[in-house]
Parts: structure tokens; sequence; C-alpha cells
């Protein structure tokens, strides 16, 4: 599923369009001409559907050999599990955070703490985090190419330790990919796992929204500087609605929401 011109949602479980396993995280494509990179890489192995996102790639009229890099935004079964497929399938190079590529070369479950998330229920009690190896590539503000475009790594923890968020410059848009920093409707999910700190979180979040991408605050303002229509009365497109961030309290011990706070922060709904 094409989103822009340089990026596609090419997986995503039941929380986004079903597009692969039911258990995956949204799976993007980023499209710089002659090299293609994979962001994230849902849940892998028996449990996943690989074959599927490699199908979905192609059904979008990408070519798989031209995929060479899997970009992991941070360790947590749904979105680095399938690496191990990735690598096996396509040859890429796995790049991710030091602390991430450490955890996925041994297949470190209790880091990413699975058996809190197996014991909830939310992933199956055989689920296996497969070992893949992986470069930690990444570090606050460092960049990469991906052909003509340039991807930018902002650490962003907070939901889980070594998470990253993505800035994807050199086309006539900014887009930002992050990962589980901020979900559909501006939701951000805290979780009763070691590594979840709110304090971390809210700093995340609240020096991601001075980044400058389309969606962001500071973009809707300077569009809104520049309208002629009262903004109040503009329909704003679904992609950049500003909203206030609901924080919800879930307990990963008996898997259900225990409770919900809205804060005093803003946000764009076209991550996650
Ligand atoms: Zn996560």
């Amino acid at each position: 599923m094409r989103l822009t011109n340089e990026i596609a949602l090419i997986g995503g479980g039941n929380y986004g369009f079903n597009l692969s396993a039911p258990l995956d995280c949204h799976i993007y494509l980023i499209d710089g001409g002659d090299e293609l990179a994979i962001v994230d890489a849902g849940i892998g192995g028996p449990h996943g559907a690989t074959g599927e996102i490699l199908a979905n790639i192609e059904a979008d009229g990408y070519d798989l050999n031209k995929v060479k890099y899997l970009l992991l935004t941070h360790y947590h079964a749904d979105h680095a599990g399938g690496s191990a497929d990735f690598k096996r399938e396509l040859g890429l190079t796995v790049l991710a955070s030091p602390l991430c590529a450490q955890t996925l070369a041994i297949g470190d479950e209790d880091i990413i703490s699975l058996p809190f998330a197996k014991a909830s229920g939310f992933y199956p009690a055989d689920y296996v985090f497969e070992p893949c190896p992986a470069e930690g590539a990444f570090a606050d503000g460092k960049s990469i190419n991906v052909g003509r475009l340039k991807i930018t790594a902002y650490e962003t923890n907070g939901h889980s330790r070594g998470h990253f968020s993505f800035l994807v410059e050199g086309s006539d848009r900014r887009s930002l990919i992050s990962g589980d920093l901020v979900f559909f409707g501006g939701t951000i999910i805290a979780q009763n796992i070691p590594d979840c700190i709110i304090q971390e979180y809210a700093a995340s979040c609240q020096r991601m929204a001075t980044v400058d991408f389309d969606g962001s605050r500071s973009s809707i303002e300077a569009k809104r500087q520049r309208s002629p229509t009262p903004w109040s009365r503009r329909r704003m497109p679904a992609s950049s609605r500003l909203v206030s961030c609901v924080l919800k309290i879930s307990c990963a011990l008996c898997g259900f929401a225990a409770g919900s706070l809205k804060v005093r922060t803003t946000w764009v709904d076209r991550c996650g």
C-alpha cells in the first residue's frame, strides 16, 4: 500500500490494516530509487507472515533485489522477531541500535519482556524470538543513505530502551517513522515492563515535537500562518490532525488496560 512516493506500508496486523500476521506491527518500505529499505520486520517465524510481506512488496511494484537494509525501530518481538526471516530471504543487512543489535543477536527473550507478554496471552506460548545478526549502527542524529534518501535516526526511548525513530528526507516530503513512540490517535502505551519509563517517554515526545516533518505540529502551524482560511474552519487531513495525547495504562501481566489518562501533550496521528 503506497503511502507517498517514497514510503509504502507492506505489513501490519490487527492493530493496523491486516496486511500480514495478526501480531505484526506496521512494516514500511522506503524507496530510495536504486536502493530500498524495510523498516521493522513483524513477528516472523511460524506465527508470522514474512512470505505475505514479501508478496506485498512485489504487488506494490518493487524489486526485491533492491532491498538492501532492514532498519529496526526497537527490539520488541512484533518489530524485530522476523529479522532472521528477512535476512535468509533477501540477504539484507540488519541495522539497529547497539542494544537492539546485542539483544537480537542472542535472541534474548528476557530483555524484551517476552515472558510477560506470553503470560498475558499477547504472544503464543510457543513463540520463539529467533536470533539474527545485526549491526548496532544507530546513534542519535546519525544518518545513513538509502539510494537518494537520507535517513536520520533519533533516539526516542520511553516505550523501550534502544528505541529509535527515523526521519526520511530527500524528496518533496519529510516523513517520520516513529515505531512505537506514538500510536494512532496520539496514544502512547505505558506497559508494566522494566524498560518502559514514563519520564523518558515524555522527553522523547517533547523532543520529536520540535522536529520538522510533514504532519508535525510546526509544519501544521506554518501552514496555518500561510492560510487565508480560518484554521478552525479547515478540515485537516487525517494524516496531519493535531490531537491531544491519551495515555493508556496497561498491564503486561493481565493484558488489559487498567485505565487511561489525558495528558497535555499534542502530537499528530500519522505515526505508529
Ligand atoms: Zn514495542
